[in-house]
């Protein structure tokens, strides 16, 4: 890019290529600038799934979601496929509000549920295979005149002398760039492992401290899940295998499976994402960060009206 962008995106993970993409498909020139490369952020490793959306009506996080499934419904993507799936609690009757809007709800009788479990429901939802739907997103950008650096910002003061809007989508990084005290890491293991014949995918709830997902993909499947607020991204292989045996006590085919990965993410944590502008001298701030678990599932919502803030500020757009 040689002229000046009209907008620099702080972050290259769901929400920064998201973001970028709305904004360089609307004629702005879009730099971004990132810590790491799509591939190592926080979104490569996700499970991930979409939906169910579950926030109740006039909460910004469902008007997101659904605005994420509706693309996830009329874009066929890359990495994107819509699967037949169980959600499933151990108590009985604990089916959450807004459940039976699901695509595809239907509840499970007590012969269909896995053991232990005393409410069971089958959906149908997108289910999002990350390296494959970013590499795709990073293209996508950059066929719509965006470009990609990865070169991290120290402030969002330096991050306004690159462009007079600034979108930052820096996930866990904008701790630093903002002082959110509120935004803190929620570290979340992930297992993958070699795929022994599953298409359906499995999701216990509530998620916390530990549950179990198992979200296959083609070849491997992703298994998850824990939950806590710490920093620390160093695998443990006591609670991968705790993962693993949470899994196969739900799905007997995954019992001395080969693993393939083990990995640790952080999650952006807070109590809800912030989608503001902000005014920081001469320059626009538009905050996209702190999606916790659900980053995936917000993102074309967020995207959007995070671009609608930053548009408004770019006459030229
Ligand atoms: C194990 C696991 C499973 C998950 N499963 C799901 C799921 O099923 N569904 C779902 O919706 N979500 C899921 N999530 C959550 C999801 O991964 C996050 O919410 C999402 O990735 C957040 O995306 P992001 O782009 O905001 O942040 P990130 O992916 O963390 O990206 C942040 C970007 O900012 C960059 N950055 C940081 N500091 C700077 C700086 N100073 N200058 C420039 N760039 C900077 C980083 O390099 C990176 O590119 C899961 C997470 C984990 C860990």
């Amino acid at each position: 890019m040689t002229a000046r962008p009209d907008l620099v995106v702080l972050g290259a993970g769901v929400s920064g290529l998201s973001t970028g993409i709305r904004l360089a498909e609307s004629g702005a020139r879009v730099l971004v600038r990132t810590a790491a490369p799509p591939a190592h952020t926080t979104s490569a490793l996700a499970g991930a799934m979409i939906g169910p959306n579950l926030s109740p009506p006039g909460d910004p996080q469902r008007a997101w979601t659904d605005e994420s499934l509706r693309v996830f419904g009329d874009e066929p993507m890359p990495g994107v496929a819509w699967r037949d799936g169980t959600l499933a609690a151990r108590p009985a009757g604990a089916t959450p509000p807004f459940a039976e809007q699901t695509p595809g709800f239907r509840p499970l009788g007590e012969d269909e549920r896995p053991a232990g479990f005393g409410t069971a429901f089958a959906v149908r939802l997108p289910l999002v295979d990350m390296p494959v739907y970013l590499a795709y997103l990073l293209e996508r950008l950059r066929d719509a005149g965006g470009e990609v650096r990865v070169a991290p910002v120290g402030s969002l003061d330096e991050a306004a002398t690159v462009a007079p809007v600034v979108i930052n989508c820096a996930g866990l990084g904008a701790r630093t760039l903002t002082g959110d005290g509120e935004l803190h890491p929620v570290r979340g293991p992930r297992v993958v492992v070699r795929n022994p014949g599953l298409d359906r995918f499995f999701m216990e709830a509530p998620m916390a401290p530990t549950w179990a997902s198992i979200f296959p993909h083609g070849d491997h499947v992703v298994l998850g899940g824990g939950q806590r607020h710490s920093d620390d991204a160093t695998p443990d292989p006591a609670e991968a295998a705790d993962i693993v045996a949470r899994c196969a006590a739900v799905e007997p085919a995954l019992a001395g499976v080969e693993v393939l990965e083990h990995t640790v993410g952080l999650r952006p944590g807070r109590a809800t994402p912030r989608v503001e502008a902000e005014r920081r001298g001469d320059a626009l701030v538009v905050h996209n960060y702190g999606h916790a678990g659900n980053g995936v599932m917000l993102s074309w919502g967020c995207a959007r009206d995070a671009a609608a803030l930053a548009l408004g500020a770019v006459p030229t757009a």
